[in-house]
């Protein structure tokens, strides 16, 4: 059974697989430790990650990227036309209400959803990960970031399940840093001890992460998280495309931005400069060919990018601000400042960064790689595969959840809401709703502040039906205990439904479950993090006395119907079924052209042979007949046998060895000869 992590990035995603001397980051087939996000359709099959990226610029309209930031968001979502288009070739359109995508594949128009999308993607990350374990691949632990909401989470699970992966956990980026900061550090103060408050700033490619973690022995409680979703790499390089295509005007009477093409050419040559400037305080730009066959050259210093990102640069500071209020600590009380994320290598962002905590930033962490690694040791710990030292992660939730019912005549000062997981409750956490009905009911949830959620996501959460609801004996109201929990993805579910009835009995003084029922508010806490405190007897120094006490005791549970924004299985199961007959396609083109290239090798390695080494293995006669064989091969190959069927190249190459492996077998017994004679002398 695999270990495994995946930094699900916007423009690169990374895996980290769990072997037996620990976590590795492992490569691609082209040998590159991050591969890029993308997808890309051609008449033939698809091409996933790095063969996406190859044919980006020839195959514009059919390479989609931008997976993550479009995930779970709907078609009508403000952000998606005025910000996320921008970074998008492929045309976009709406399927129910969601994006999805339109390309040409297979020689047809189709349309394809995010989730579908992101599906393929993990199929390639999936392959990459089982070729280099030479393992089949199943059980692994996606990063997200934490403003991710419950439907853009059900994308990715869904996303997983279509890709026949078992994600165990979906892990908020920052909280996958810190476990991997805090599994190998081995000097974190014992319980007893103050805790040691890191901050973990991520900044990528298209987004900005922090969190204030404490650490004790064994222990990370997340205590604050702060965002920025529009600050990464991606708006450094649009503030230097603004900038050189406004130099283009003068300079070569071009605008770029007419030409969409033109337009990605310049944003690779910049983002290219862009990490130049990184390391050097001035760099050269050149795109050749950039549109009407014109190459663009320029030359811009650190301190003109600086000056021309300043309104980016003067952000920074912000979700700083904000995590360190939130977390209630003060700048003393930070131990350090880990960075992650490509765009924290910009020196005026870790500049800024450094100045607001009053402290040099530490790289402890692999800055490309921490997300992926720590995504691993989470899969290590909840996988039986592997023993890792215990290590209980307490993460927090971003948005409050509230929870809300229509009221009964019965009840009438009733509540009807309810904040059931306010912002920065933990992860995972369970608490337990009291009704009083008599029919079947519905709850619904929903984030308690929509505007701090990404924009036109419906602050709908879910909707549970319970069923089955009677009245109690004498037409009375009975009494429903409703569990509900916001599980390790950081995705509410309802965990079960069940009627209870109050019985008197007598018996030692215990939680005195009667009193709760008589409470106003319809909820009690059962916080996963302090598993104890629920069944702690309330007065546990008094001696226990028989006493006769009301208790609540289970009837019966109550089935339930779960509505939210996620797939439901059998769409899941048909995508998945789809997703297997692209694969095979993809398959069986991978494996045609393997099956080419092994006819055509084989017609130019036994053509120069038999000109060489084999020619005193075949008479002339037959060689010459062998010859015109294999140059009639080498035609066809490059006329009509350029995109044939895999069986025919198959044919031809057992056609073609049937000459040539008697000619071929002769040569080797030759050259076998004086070795076994050799052999045979010295035995005797
Ligand atoms: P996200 O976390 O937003 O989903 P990601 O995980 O794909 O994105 P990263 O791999 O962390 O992003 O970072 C990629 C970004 O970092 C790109 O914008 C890239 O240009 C930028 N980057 C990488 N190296 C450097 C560098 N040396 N200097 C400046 N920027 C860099
Ligand atoms: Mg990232």
């Amino acid at each position: 059974m695999s270990v495994v992590g995946i930094d699900f990035g916007n423009l690169q995603s990374k895996i980290a697989v769990a072997r037996n001397r620990g976590i590795d980051v492992i490569c691609n087939e082209v040998s590159n430790r991050a591969t890029p996000t993308l997808v890309s359709f051609g008449p033939k099959n698809r091409y996933l990650g790095e063969a996406a990226k190859t044919q980006e610029i020839s195959n514009f309209k059919n390479t989609v990227g931008s997976l993550k930031r479009l995930a779970g968001r709907s078609f009508h979502d403000k952000e998606i036309h005025e910000i996320e288009k921008q970074y998008i070739n492929a045309d976009l359109v709406e399927e129910n209400g969601q994006i999805a995508v339109k390309v040409q594949y297979l020689g047809e128009q189709r349309i394809f959803s995010i989730v579908q999308l992101i599906g393929m993607y993990f199929t390639k990350l999936k392959d990459i990960t089982s070729t280099e374990l030479k393992i089949p691949v199943s059980d692994v632990v996606i990063s997200v970031p934490g403003w991710f909401t419950d439907v853009q989470r059900h994308c990715i699970l869904n996303a997983a399940e279509i890709a026949g992966l078992n994600c165990l956990r979906l892990m908020n980026d920052t909280t996958a840093s810190a476990l991997g900061y805090g599994i190998t550090k081995k000097d974190l103060p014992e319980e007893k001890d103050n805790p040691r408050n890191v901050v973990f700033v991520d900044i990528g490619h298209s987004c900005y992460n922090v969190a204030i973690v404490s650490f004790i022995k064994g222990q990370l409680i997340v205590r604050a998280t702060a965002y920025d979703r529009h600050f990464g790499g991606r708006d450094f390089d649009q503030a230097l495309v603004n900038h050189f295509a406004e130099v283009f005007k003068g300079k070569y009477n071009i605008d770029v931005k007419s030409n969409n093409k033109a337009l990605f050419r310049l944003r690779m040559g910049v983002e290219k400069l862009k990490k130049v400037l990184s390391a050097n305080t001035q760099s050269p730009l050149s795109v050749e060919s950039i549109m009407n066959d014109i190459d663009v050259n320029a030359i811009i210093s650190r301190q003109e990018f600086e000056d021309l990102c300043k309104h980016h640069l003067d952000r920074v500071e912000i979700p700083l601000a904000q995590v360190l209020h939130d977390s209630g600590l003060k700048l003393e009380d930070i131990h350090s400042v880990e960075v992650v994320g490509g765009t924290t290598r910009i020196p005026a962002v870790k500049e800024r960064i450094s100045k607001f905590f009053g402290q040099e930033l530490k790289y402890t962490l692999n800055q490309d790689e921490a997300v992926a690694r720590g995504c691993a040791f989470q899969c290590a710990i909840l996988s039986p595969v592997f023993k890792v030292r215990e290590f209980s992660i307490q993460d927090i939730t971003h948005y409050p959840i509230k929870i809300v019912w229509e009221k009964i005549p019965e009840i009438p000062d009733e509540e009807s809401e309810i904040i059931v997981f306010p912002k920065h409750n933990s992860i995972p956490s369970t608490k337990i709703l009291t009704f009083y009905r008599k029919q079947p009911f519905d709850i619904e949830a929903y984030y308690s502040e929509p505007d701090k959620i990404p924009s036109r996501i419906s602050p709908w959460i879910s909707k549970f039906s319970i069923k089955n609801v009677e009245p109690a004996d004498k037409g009375d109201l009975s009494m429903i205990k409703v569990k509900i929990r916001l599980n390790l993805h950081g995705v509410l579910s309802l965990e079960n439904t069940h009627v209870v009835e109050e019985v008197i009995k007598e018996e030692k003084e215990e939680i005195s479950e009667s009193q709760q029922s008589q409470q106003t508010q319809p909820m009690e806490l059962v916080n996963d993090a302090k598993p104890d405190e629920a069944s702690k007897p309330q007065e546990a120094s008094k001696p226990p006395s028989p006493k006769k006490v009301k208790k609540l005791v289970k009837k019966a549970d109550l089935p339930f119907v779960s509505f939210n924004g996620g797939l439901d299985k059998s769409t899941i199961a048909s995508l998945r079924e789809l997703e297997g007959q692209m694969i095979s396609t993809d398959k069986l083109v991978a494996d045609t052209e393997t099956q080419r290239n092994a006819l055509e090798e084989y017609v130019y390695d036994v053509r120069s042979k038999v000109e060489s080494i084999y020619s005193e293995f075949v008479n002339p006669a037959e060689k010459g007949n062998f010859i015109n064989l294999l140059n009639e091969t080498e035609t066809w190959l490059y006329d009509e046998g350029e995109d044939a069927m895999k069986s025919v190249y198959v044919e031809k190459l057992d056609h073609l060895k049937k000459y040539g492996g008697p000619i071929a077998e002769r040569y080797r017994e030759n050259e076998e000869r004086p070795k076994a004679e050799k052999l045979l002398r010295e035995s005797i």
